[in-house]
């Protein structure tokens, strides 16, 4: 895979946080209708690289470029405005406003003639939203919260989505939930850097794998080649290693 092709190009990323390297000679790519898992333990480093390609982290090294232009340094805002949506641990969303009102609020960053048609597709992809569009978010179960957020993070079509821990907190069936509505984005085309605590389902899921070990890279491949002496040796203890 060559720089100038890859939709995403993370190249000897280093990103501090006072005098300690969060993040050190980080590289990864990704073409158009990837899927990454990013992995690893608590601490590793993966939200901080998710918030440094989305441009809420300075790099203090190396470079970010994405569809071949150079974005290290570009605002969090123009970064969302290029095509990269950051969905945060803890989802991002407004649980006083109801469904509706949520995805109304991220419509608004498109164009007034587009947002109707917008939203009612945003409905059409998760019915279970179409149905409680009435209800105050906050009031929502942690699955539908996740598909609330996605919706929003998908209202203005992304080119890439990072999605930070989409299961933490979820009971099992909700967590099912979460991976078959990414699932259908990955059906139809959507790039994706999952970052993961459910190890053997992003794995299942993901076409390729990053193994984040204090703050660098200590594995990156197929899938296919993780195997249980790898993610036992940088997932550490209380990693979902066994299965789901
Ligand atoms: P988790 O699974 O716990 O979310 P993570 O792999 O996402 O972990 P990060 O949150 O990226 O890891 O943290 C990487 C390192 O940077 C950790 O040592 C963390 O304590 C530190 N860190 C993260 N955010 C900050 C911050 N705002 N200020 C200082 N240190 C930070």
């Amino acid at each position: 895979m060559t720089a100038a092709k890859a939709l995403l190009s993370v190249q000897a990323l280093n990103v501090r946080y006072g005098p300690a390297l969060a993040l050190q000679n980080v590289s990864l790519e990704l073409n158009r209708g990837d899927v990454v898992a990013v992995l690893g333990s608590n601490g590793a480093g993966k939200s901080t690289l998710a918030r440094t390609i989305s441009g809420l982290v300075p790099a203090a090294g190396g470079t970010v470029a994405f569809e071949g232009k150079d974005i290290t340094r570009r605002a969090a805002h123009r970064v969302r405005r290029d095509g990269i949506v950051y969905l945060p641990e803890g989802r991002g969303i407004f649980p006083a406003l109801t469904v509706t009102e949520n995805i109304r609020m991220a419509a608004d960053l498109l164009p007034r003639g587009q947002r109707r048609h917008a939203m009612d597709e945003a409905m059409e992809v998760f019915p279970n939203l179409a149905i409680r569009r009435g209800v105050k978010s906050g009031l929502l179960s942690g699955g539908e919260q996740q598909m609330l957020s996605l919706s929003r993070g998908l209202i203005t079509g992304p080119k890439l989505i990072i999605a930070d821990e989409m299961s933490l907190g979820l009971a099992p069936k909700l967590v099912d939930m979460v991976f078959d509505a990414l699932g259908r984005l990955k059906a139809a085309g959507v790039t994706m850097i999952i970052i993961e605590q459910f190890v053997h389902r992003a794995l299942k899921f993901a076409d390729q794998c990053v193994v984040l070990s204090r703050g660098q890279v200590a594995w990156q491949g197929a899938p296919e080649g993780a195997d249980q002496e790898i993610l036992a040796r940088y997932l550490g203890e209380g990693a979902d290693v066994t299965g789901d």
